[in-house]
Order: structure tokens, then C-alpha cells, then sequence
């Protein structure tokens, strides 16, 4: 028997969309829309996971997704579109998603770009696209991703998530502003803080990663009015509130969109942000002066296995400490060193020996502890008799050069 279509799916895609396709604002016309759709995903982290899994679901018909990483099980608790067996055969990630997305839905294509997302690189991947998610965790590339959007004229759905809170944008859409209109130069790079040191909780970017994925569905379905461009929604996880303000219009003055841009072709953009295309931790220089440097090895030796009577002080966040600590360390986080109180504190500890105690300080890469023993030499009273030294490499050197039973996080 003949019946009546006024579309091109087939069966078994009325059968699969059959839930999408009833839903106002999609119907077989949105549907088609979305499998005609190529949507670039950078970044198969904690966002990336819930964007690409969903566009799958949703059948957009070509799903990219960048990644140069590998799976770690540190992964695991938030990006949830990998597996234990990725991460014990250390399988590259855009891979690793890419095949969960497969197994959602084989009725699409999945393409997996094992690289780093770079200025030598972006351009030819986002011409490939209708659509650009930025799902990265650092601010080089998200400023190389909006660049590249906007030279290539694509819309950017953005995300970005941090302890319990979120944020998502469109930017580059119907004549609305891009990342730059809102953001002309990055932030110094000691001011941002990054997942691997302030944490994240997985269901703050699940959240926000679906709602990108949504911002995706409304764009590629035509669903002009309700697409989050010009406003920025901003999610407080732990106070369960979400809140969308206007921001700033497109900016005639902007670089790289405005009436007379500056930035026509890609730039060197870790350069441009003092900060590399990753948000994981690099090898902390030695700030202050080398007589105020104790290496792990050496407080281990001259300090712990001779028995030397010392002030260790652990000036990491409490939370951190109270994963693992030193023996006989005392925490006082950075942020409350200043406080009277626990200079008061540090000083008895010290004087209550005779001659005086000499102080150690540690942190968890050998950073902060930098920080503090300049805070401890200009606010402890007669600071200059007193030996103030702070531990190289931190608690990560001390699991790499000393014990290797000191848990890494
Ligand atoms: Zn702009």
C-alpha cells in the first residue's frame, strides 16, 4: 500500500526520532534539519561527554569531536562518556566518545580528531562544520575557538563549569556578540583558577553540557527566538538557582567581529593568554631566592630522618589537606595566613623553642608555598632570624621523588 510522506525518514527513523518528532518545534521538518547538521565539539572532557552523547541521541548527522588526550581514571566521575577499560588501555578520548556516541547511534557519523585543537589546525576542522561547541577547560582555546568561529562565520555554543557552578552562551549568532565583544583580552593568568586546582563536580557539567547540546538542537531546528545568544545563563549548583542575564552586544569595536577587525587570521593564542591549551598543571619556576629552597629529598634527609625538631606548615585549602598530609604538618590555608591569629600562632610554635624552630612550608605543587614563605619573612616579627624555607615540587614532588605511597589528586 501507498501512504502519504511529506518527508524523507525512513521508518526505522520514525521509529528511533519518534519522541523528538512529536515535540513542537521539531516535527519532521526539525528532524531533518538535524540530520543534515555537522556540529564540531572541542573538547571530550566533562562537557564534551554530555554534548556529543546527547547530539548523538538526537541524530545530529555528523558529530566531530577534538581531543589530544587520553582517558585517566581521574576522569571518571565527571566525564561519563568513557569507560574503566579507555582508561586502563589509555585510549585517546575524542576516540573513546566517539564510540559511545556509536553505540547510541549508529544512524549517524562520528569523526574523531585525536589532535590538539591549535591555530595551525582549527580553521580546516571548523569549515568541515555548521555548528562549533566550545567544550574546552582553558582559556587559550577558547579564545582560539571563538576566533576561529568567527573567521569562519559558525555559531559557538559555549560552556564552562567550575566547583558548583556554570555558565553557557551563544556567541556568533544572528549578528550577536562573540567572546571577544564580552572578553577583549584575557584575564593574567595567575587570576583564573582551573578545574585540576579549584575541583568540579560531574552533574554541574553534566547540566551544562546538555544545555549547550539544547542550544545546539534550537539552532540547527531553526528555533531562532529562543537561542541563548546576547544573554548568559548562570547556574549555582549548590544554591539550585539559575539565572540568565543580557550581556554585551556585538561590539563594532572588536577585534576580530566588529566594523574593522585586527584579527583576520588565527594568532598564537597560548602566547596571546601567557597560559598553554590545557588546563592541566606545568612545572612551577622557582620564584623567590635559592637560599629559601628545600628540595623533598633534603627535608627528608636533613629534616624527617634526622629527626630535626621544625615547623611544618601545609598551606594548602583544608579540603586538600585533609586528603593526605606530612606527618606532624600544621594547615593554615593561604588565604587565612595574613590573619593575626595564626600569625600569632605560627610565632609561639616557633619561639617555643629555644633556639626557635625553623619552618618548612609546603603545598601541592611547590607554588602557594612560595607565596607563603614570602607572606611568613615580611610578617613574623624578627622574620630574618628565622629559617623560613619552602619545600620544592610540593606534596606531587615528594609522591614522585620520596614515597610513592603519598596519593597524587
Ligand atoms: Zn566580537
Amino acid at each position: 500500500m501507498e501512504y502519504t510522506l511529506g518527508h524523507q525518514l525512513e521508518n526505522k527513523q520514525i521509529e528511533r526520532y519518534a519522541r523528538q518528532l512529536i515535540t513542537p518545534g521539531v516535527g519532521v521538518v526539525g528532524q531533518q534539519c538535524l540530520l543534515k547538521t555537522r556540529v564540531l565539539v572541542v573538547g571530550a572532557g566533562g562537557l564534551g561527554c554530555p554534548v556529543a552523547l546527547y547530539l548523538a541521541g538526537a541524530g545530529i548527522g555528523c558529530i566531530g569531536i577534538v581531543d589530544y588526550d587520553v582517558v585517566e581514571i581521574g576522569n571518571l566521575h565527571r566525564q561519563i562518556g568513557h569507560s574503566e577499560r579507555a582508561a586502563a588501555s589509555c585510549v585517546a578520548k575524542a576516540k573513546s566518545l566517539a564510540a559511545s556516541c556509536m553505540g547510541l547511534n549508529s544512524d549517524i557519523t562520528v569523526v574523531a580528531h585525536e589532535l590538539t585543537f591549535t591555530s595551525e589546525t582549527a580553521m580546516q576542522l571548523v569549515a568541515q562544520y555548521d555548528i562549533v561547541v566550545d567544550a574546552s577547560d582553558n582559556v587559550a582555546t577558547r579564545y582560539l575557538v571563538n576566533d576561529a568561529a568567527v573567521l569562519s562565520k559558525k555559531p559557538l555554543v559555549s560552556g564552562s563549569a567550575l566547583k558548583w557552578d556554570g555558565q553557557i552562551t551563544v556567541y556568533n549568532y544572528n549578528n550577536g556578540p562573540c567572546y571577544r565583544c564580552l572578553f577583549p583580552s584575557p584575564p593574567p593568568a595567575e587570576t583564573v583558577t582551573r578545574c585540576s586546582d579549584g575541583g568540579v563536580l560531574g552533574p554541574i557539567v553534566g547540566v551544562v553540557g546538555s544545555l549547550q547540546a539544547l542550544e545546539v538542537i534550537k539552532i540547527a531546528t531553526n528555533n531562532v527566538e529562543g537561542v541563548l545568544s546576547g544573554r548568559l545563563m548562570l547556574y549555582d549548583g549548590l544554591a539550585a538557582s539559575f539565572k540568565t542575564v543580557r550581556i554585551r552586544t556585538k561590539q563594532a569595536t572588536c577585534v576580530v567581529c566588529g566594523d574593522q577587525p585586527s584579527v583576520t587570521a588565527l594568532i598564537d593564542y597560548p602566547q596571546f593568554c601567557s597560559s598553554p591549551y590545557s588546563d592541566k598543571a606545568t612545572k612551577v619556576d622557582d620564584r623567590i631566592d635559592a637560599s629559601l629552597i628545600l628540595t623533598c629529598q633534603e627535608f627528608k634527609q636533613q629534616v624527617l630522618d634526622a629527626q630535626a625538631a621544625h615547623l611544618l606548615l601545609d598551606v594548602r585549602p583544608k579540603q586538600q589537606f585533609d586528603i593526605c598530609s606530612l606527618p606532624l604538618s600544621i594547615n593554615i590555608p593561604i588565604d587565612d595566613l595574613t590573619k593575626a591569629e595564626n600569625i600569632n600562632r605560627i610565632e609561639q610554635l616557633v619561639k617555643s623553642a629555644d633556639p626557635p624552630l625553623p619552618i618548612y612550608v609546603v603545598c601541592r605543587r611547590g607554588n602557594k608555598s612560595q607565596d607563603a614563605t614570602a607572606i611568613l619573612r615580611q610578617r613574623l616579627t624578627d622574620a630574618e632570624s628565622l629559617a623560613i624555607k619552602h619545600i620544592k615540587d610540593g606534596l606531587l614532588g615528594w609522591s614522585e621523588q620520596v614515597d610513592q605511597a603519598f596519593p597524587i589528586y
